[in-house]
């Protein structure tokens, strides 16, 4: 379990993730601020605010991504 301040209200979040990675988009429960954000071994590489249209784009991107792996996996 991984847990984040938001860089924008202060507030905690925790979530989950595969492999202690993750990268992708992010909407802050408290401030609704949108995020893109990077962990890596549970290290937060990098987080950066974005416009709600990249929020969608990364949105999309991931679940091509997931659908891609599902493929894979069959
Ligand atoms: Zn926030």
């Amino acid at each position: 379990m991984f847990s984040m301040k938001c860089p924008q209200c202060g507030a905690e979040s925790k979530f989950s993730f595969v492999n202690n990675s993750y990268e992708g988009p992010r909407r802050c429960w408290s401030c609704r601020g949108l995020f893109k954000l990077k962990i890596a071994n549970n290290v937060l590489m990098y987080c950066e605010p974005i416009t709600e249209e990249e929020f969608k784009q990364l949105q999309e991107i991931n679940e091509l991504k997931s659908k891609f792996r599902n493929d894979l996996s069959e």
